[in-house]
């Protein structure tokens, strides 16, 4: 799953979210869902 700009993923543990605002490049990474300042795995929202 690719991080795209503009999606919003939140950690499902503290409630932050955050958005994409830059997508990353194809085999560049971003592959992976995004963890949170305290490292827990974020769902994506939208
Ligand atoms: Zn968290």
């Amino acid at each position: 799953m690719a991080l795209v700009t503009g999606e919003v993923y939140r950690c499902g543990q503290c409630g932050c979210e955050i958005t994409v605002t830059q997508g990353a490049a194809p085999g560049r990474g971003g592959e992976q869902n995004p963890t949170c300042c305290s490292g827990h795995p974020m769902t994506k929202v939208r």
